[in-house]
């Protein structure tokens, strides 16, 4: 899409949505912003998080990156921009959840199994970014074997969700709403081709289906 078709669009949006979303955007304005979820998702164009929850403007605090990577905790660290966004959703929005969503057909994922030559200067900070992802590459690779590259990205796609929540606990904040049971932490698979959604069940330790959730979810109230 060049700019001036995003122009075009943006002018559509403002005449079919400008009023519907007037009084919303004149409260969060004068209210400013109270977001509940911090949502960790994947830059990749086809994931979209306010499409796939349904979400209005100021609902969602969202990060995204290259991969839905969550570096772990590291206060000298000079590259901050997802822990930024991870320390200001906790400690100052005081969310109640953080939803850390991966995808099939993960271009980073599948990265991980490509060799970036060290000398290729236009690709710095793509190279150091993707250390991040190293960990479920080798648990994948344990798991399948390097032969059948469809379960290896998938299961790259489970184990890296699986490790960037575990990452999450590395930061202060996180861990010590985890431990006061202020913050409901969880890993969701979004399927690309059909829309279907897994959820991490830390219990069964495998994704299962979100109707499953909701399932339980019902039989607990
Ligand atoms: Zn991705």
């Amino acid at each position: 899409m060049s700019a001036e078709t995003l122009i075009k669009s943006y002018k559509e949006f403002k005449q079919k949505y400008g009023k519907q979303y007037s009084t919303l955007f004149q409260k969060l304005v004068e209210e400013g912003q109270s977001p509940k979820t911090l949502f960790i998702a994947c830059s990749d164009s086809r994931v979209v998080p306010s499409l796939i929850t349904h979400t209005k403007p100021g609902d969602l605090f969202i990060d995204r990156n290259i991969g839905n990577f969550v570096p772990p905790f590291d206060e000298d660290s000079e590259a901050s921009g997802t822990p930024a966004v991870i320390e200001y959703a906790l400690s100052v929005l005081n969310v109640d959840n953080i939803i850390l969503c991966g995808h099939t057909q993960c271009g980073a994922c599948k990265s991980l199994y490509q060799d970036i030559p060290e000398d290729d200067i236009e690709m710095t900070h793509i190279r150091k970014w993707l250390k991040f992802g190293e960990s479920a590459k080798e648990q994948a690779i344990a798991l399948i074997g390097l032969k059948d590259k469809k379960n290896l990205y998938s299961a790259t796609e489970k184990f890296n969700i699986i490790d960037q929540m575990k990452n999450l606990l590395t930061y202060p904040a996180v861990k010590r709403k985890v431990k006061e049971g202020k913050i409901f932490v969880q890993g969701w698979y979004y399927h690309l081709d059909s829309g279907e959604l897994e959820y991490f069940d830390p219990i069964e330790h495998r994704f299962l289906h979100v109707e499953q959730y909701l399932k339980k979810e019902k039989a607990t109230v």
